[in-house]
């Protein structure tokens, strides 16, 4: 496992001996609150003041002052990222020490590369999973497994745990839900053929939404969509956001879903995937694992989700996204309990997309609660 590169703790002399036996953890519980953690043991308790460099010099430290004997120092901040380095003082002198043990396993099973609607390389992407302490990445473009092998040797290289992973359309109830399929075989042909008539229907899908944008908005689009069909095998509505913006129609990608590209607007096309049986049995015959991705984010009534996942399950479903960034705590606590109740084991990832997104950095999700079993844990 890949060691954090960690600052020395300075921890004061007079504090008996005391023994940081975890480096900082950085988990970010929910977007723009970072959870830090420092294991120790002063063998009284003890006035301690912990501060956080935030590895940025214009940024003062952020100091915390609590009194502990032993165990867990805990510290949450809004509005900051944490960065794991720290410092542990007391009143008199200081000591170093330089902590030992390693974080725990980070596992981000869903990022997006420029294979689809992201917009880093897999190779930068591993990168900076890397950076941030990411132990086990799995790259789930959207419909393709173009980028996975370009990503299991970027893993290599920075000592990360690679799965090969995809994100897969289909349709249930009329809804489009988001399948993961995890550690299969991504030259299957069953799953190929599946994914490459979707990248299919994605083509002519953009084409049309280009056609009604001019018909019913007046916006010079299809020049916008041939640009997009030329250079990528995934053309999404992502793609088309940001050519919008690029052209003046939108300042910012929600508001081109919102103006343009949702239900309710000019560049509305009905969706017309796989079902959700379909998928998950293509997802099967490859040997993936098969993961409902954020179930959060459909609008579903509660008895409708359950009905999904009871058949989610039936056709092969192993687990659910419960840790996903963006989640706020009741719809996790949600999802936790449909895990729990069901039997479903637990998915976490940052489903990022874009660096100059800030709220979800890849490895940055909610921690699992404690009972759940993570999916991660039964992968390679
Ligand atoms: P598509 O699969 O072509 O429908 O494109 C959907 C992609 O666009 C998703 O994977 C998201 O990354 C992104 N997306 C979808 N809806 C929105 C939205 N309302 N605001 C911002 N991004 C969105
Ligand atoms: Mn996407
Ligand atoms: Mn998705
Ligand atoms: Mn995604």
């Amino acid at each position: 496992m890949r060691l954090l590169t960690v600052n020395p703790l300075d921890i004061d002399a007079e504090l008996c001996a005391p023994v940081v036996d975890r480096v900082p953890i950085e988990r970010t519980l929910y977007p723009f609150e970072t959870r830090c953690e420092f294991g120790v043991s002063f063998g009284k308790r003890q006035p301690i003041v912990l501060g956080i460099d935030l590895g940025d010099p214009s940024k003062p430290d952020v100091i915390i002052e609590g009194e502990i004997e032993q165990g867990a120092v805990e510290v949450e901040q809004h509005g900051i990222d944490l960065v794991p380095t720290g410092r542990l003082s007391g009143k008199q002198g200081h000591r170093t020490i330089i902590p030992t043990m390693s974080p725990p396993p980070l596992a981000d099973l869903h990022l997006h590369s420029h294979h689809s609607d992201g917009l880093l390389t897999p190779e930068a992407l591993i990168e900076l999973c890397a950076s941030r302490g990411v132990t086990l990445a799995a790259l789930t473009d959207h419909d393709t497994v173009a980028g996975c092998e370009a990503a299991r040797l970027a893993c290599q290289q920075h000592g990360l745990r690679h799965i090969n992973g995809v994100e897969v359309s289909c349709a249930w109830n009329g809804q489009t839900l988001h399948v993961i399929g995890l550690d299969f075989d991504p030259a299957h042909a069953e799953l190929s053929t599946h994914l490459s008539s979707i990248r299919t229907r994605r083509a002519e899908r953009l084409a049309e939404i280009g056609e009604r944008l001019e018909r019913k908005a007046s916006i010079a689009a299809r020049p916008l969509v041939e640009a997009i069909l030329a250079e990528t095998e995934v053309p999404t509505r992502m793609h088309l956001a940001r050519s919008l913006i690029a052209a003046g129609h939108a300042r910012e990608i929600s508001e081109a879903f919102d103006l343009w590209l949702t239900r309710g607007t000019p560049g509305h096309v009905p969706e017309e995937w796989p079902t959700l049986i379909e998928t998950v049995t293509a997802l099967r015959a490859a040997g993936a694992r098969v993961v409902l991705a954020h179930p959060h984010r459909y609008r579903l009534s509660g008895g409708a989700l359950r009905r999904l996942l009871g058949e989610f399950r039936e056709a092969g479903g192993e687990a659910i996204e419960v840790s996903v960034a963006g989640i706020g705590p009741s719809d996790l606590d949600r999802l936790a309990t449909l895990a729990r109740n069901l039997g479903f084991a637990a998915s976490t990832g940052s489903d990022f997309h874009d660096p100059s997104v800030p709220w979800n950095p890849p490895g940055r999700f909610a921690k699992l609660p404690t009972d759940l079993e993570p999916l991660a844990a039964r992968l390679g």
